[in-house]
């Protein structure tokens, strides 16, 4: 990503957005360290169904405010505040023992403290963009614009596992294995072109969005001026119009997460009859893709609309948008004066986030950005044990089984789909704590007084290991999160589970715990994960990787019929009277939650090995599963970040995916939910999948 503190969405994960830290929440936390559900934080006087959400997290939400720098805070922030902490002190220390040049922790150290040098930055202004903003202004015709927009090309977009569709760039490159052919690395090639976080943002004619394109202008003229720019409002018009022209372009984010729209081949030589206007053979020499013969164009009619504007929009607006995209991306490592304008468009006006993050947890961001397996490396050695690892490898088995239990017994299921399902458990990778291997940073350059150039050659370096592999064999253990990410991923082309050391702990996981809390927490977690494999995504993909229809033709019908009256369940929610969850973008998540929960209760039942329920707090074992269920979902969102996540995040809000429980029917005599509460569904209206 080129917007390293802008997170945009994570869509395979469990999280949209890495709840992030703070340690002013924890000062507002009265209730003491204890184990299990937090009692204290639920509101007793909600009927559990009328709004399960309130009644677990209700106490919670009233009395912790979102902190200043924060968008949104969740009620496990606890978790991701430990995490920043016990990262800042690797750090520190490293940064202390003056490692040897070359090393990776002297590469922690400098990246770090190039990030937190203002004085160096503010000294040396715009110099570090200048050779680039003359090389755009130096661009003569439409050939050396394809060049340059070749040589901008990034592997920063991921469509299937860090779920991330938003480059800035005319275009993304994602390589990961093909489609048909799961053994090798393929080029995948993604629409952008855009600032704004989705072609809804330019398209929508709501008085809020109105509002926010307005103000887009404004920030743009802002940013030309800065960097010094003649005729910057003429300039930013021509800039902004040309985004909205793009974003005519593009398909909805619903559509990119359909994988039978995205299977779309080309070859190299088809590019210029398919997609005319742009120069696609100095597109491709530029972006050092010359040699590269196939490529799966994931929105083929984004790729002709948006190359044919190449052609029809004048040189100038192109210039304009290059120069302006390459200030607003590297923004965070210029001048303070920048990088607060950028700041107060992109976070406080979409967002709502009245101030910036301390300069440290930025710079934290950063070195994870960059060097996340360098630091994840020492990050695992210290603080994920042989113990920990251990006991997250039996729970996670036991989700396993849970989960082949249950496809053995699915009613509407033939034994044909049923092999082929148990055949993609018998194949997945799953990965615990940390990588088997680590990524190796040599040949990253990094200089303790040049964060713009360490940014730079980072997002280098990176897109070059992306070409180098291109064709090579997969590896199916390679990880995509590091160890210290708080977070869980499904990688589907892989077959393949990431659990991160960082999430394997209190409160998500407790080994003091009762097993309801812990089954109910992390417990739907994995689950989630696992079920990933088998969502509306996942389902399209064979036990070894690739897509391939594997379903009798009856059994596809009623999962496209389940599904379908589960993405009508989520339409019906409502945040905002002009804005509603999208049934259909959310889909493979709330299949995910759904069979995650399944999969989970399932797993607690046969842990207590006819044993009684425990009791906590005068609550049933089966009342404490739903609860902390209902509690890893609890937070509180600013609203401009809210209606963000509803146009651009496959998660639906955490209030909802907490209502998940409704189509769960243990759930209905734990809390004895009648007819006519608000959550009620009769027997036959609750969604089963999985
Ligand atoms: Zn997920």
């Amino acid at each position: 990503m080129r917007h390293p503190f802008k997170t945009f969405a994570l869509a395979s994960c469990v999280l949209s957005l890495l709840l992030l830290t703070s340690t002013y929440a924890q000062k507002h936390s009265p209730q003491p360290q204890s184990h299990g559900i937090a009692i204290a934080n639920m509101d007793t006087s909600v009927v559990p169904g009328d709004d399960f959400y309130l009644y677990a997290n209700g106490a919670w939400i009233q009395r912790t405010p979102i902190p200043p720098d924060r968008s949104r805070i969740g009620v496990f922030s606890k978790l991701a505040d430990l995490t920043e902490k016990q990262t800042k002190g690797i750090i520190e220390t490293i940064s202390k023992s003056k490692s040897a040049e070359g090393s990776e922790t002297r590469q922690i150290a400098d990246l770090y403290a190039s990030f937190m040098d203002e004085k160096g930055i503010e000294s040396r202004g715009f110099a570090p963009l200048k050779p680039h903003l003359e090389a755009i202004a130096a661009i003569k015709n439409k050939q050396e614009l394809a060049r340059a927009l070749g040589e901008s090309l990034r592997a920063d977009v991921d469509p299937l596992n860090n779920t991330n569709f938003h480059t800035a760039n005319l275009f993304g490159l994602w390589t990961a294995p093909g489609f048909e052919d799961s053994e090798h690395y393929a080029a995948y090639l993604l629409q952008g072109g855009v600032e704004l976080p989705s072609r809804d943002y330019y398209l929508s004619d709501t008085p809020r969005m109105q509002e926010v394109r307005a103000k887009y202008h404004d920030h743009v003229v802002a940013m030309l001026k800065l960097a010094g720019f003649t005729d910057p409002e003429a300039r930013a018009g021509r800039i902004v119009n040309l985004e909205h022209s793009i974003a005519e372009k593009q398909q909805s984010l619903a559509d990119n997460e359909d994988i039978h729209k995205a299977n779309n081949t080309w070859k190299q030589s088809d590019f210029a009859a398919k997609a005319p206007g742009l120069d696609w053979k100095e597109f491709f020499a530029g972006a050092g893709l010359d040699k590269q013969e196939q490529f799966t164009v994931w929105q083929p009619a984004a790729f002709t609309g948006e190359s044919a504007l190449v052609e029809s929009a004048p040189l100038e607006a192109w210039k304009d948008w290059l120069a302006y995209h390459l200030i607003e991306d590297y923004a965070d490592f210029l001048p303070k004066a920048v990088a607060d304008e950028e700041f107060n468009f992109f976070d406080k006006t979409l967002t709502g986030t009245p101030s910036q993050r301390p300069r440290w947890q930025r710079g934290i961001g950063l070195v994870n950005r960059f060097l996340g397996d360098a630091l994840g490396k020492i990050y695992a050695k210290k603080y994920f044990p042989p113990q920990a690892k251990a006991e997250a490898d039996a729970m996670v088995a036991n989700l396993i089984a849970s989960f082949r239990k249950r496809i053995e017994a699915l009613p509407w299921m033939a034994p044909a789909t049923k092999a082929e399902a148990q055949k993609k458990l018998d194949t997945l990778y799953v990965g615990i704590g940390y990588p088997e291997s680590w990524h190796d940073y040599s040949g990253y350059e990094v200089k303790a007084d040049d964060v713009f150039g360490n940014v730079w050659r980072g997002d280098l370096f990176e897109y070059h290991r992306q070409l180098k592999r291109l064709g090579a064999v997969v590896d199916r253990k390679e990880w995509s999160m590091s160890p210290q990410t708080v977070n869980a991923v499904n990688l589907p082309l892989q077959n393949a589970l990431n659990f991160p050391a960082a999430i394997l702990q209190s409160p998500f996981f407790d080994a003091k715990a009762p097993a309801a809390a812990n089954y109910g927490a992390i417990g739907s977690v994995i689950g989630h994960e696992i079920s990933h494999t088998f969502d509306s995504e996942g389902a399209a993909f064979d036990e070894k990787g690739r897509v391939r229809n594997w379903w009798t033709e009856a059994d596809l019908a009623h999962f496209n019929a389940a599904t379908a009256s589960l993405a009508a369940q989520y339409d019906t929610y409502k945040p905002f009277p002009d804005l509603s969850v999208n049934g259909r973008q959310t889909l493979g998540e709330d299949i995910a939650d759904l069979a995650g929960i399944s999969a989970a209760y399932d797993g607690y039942k046969a842990s207590l090995g006819g044993q009684p329920e425990p009791v906590q707090g005068g609550l049933s074992g089966d009342q404490q599963f739903f609860i902390a269920f209902a509690q890893n979902w609890g937070g509180k969102t600013r609203e401009g970040a809210l209606r963000r996540q509803l146009m651009t995040d496959p998660h639906a809000p955490g209030q909802f995916r907490s209502y998940t429980v409704r189509n769960i029917d243990p759930w209905y005599p734990a809390f004895k939910v009648k007819e006519g509460e608000k959550l009620y569904l009769a027997p036959a209206n609750r969604v089963r999948i999985w």
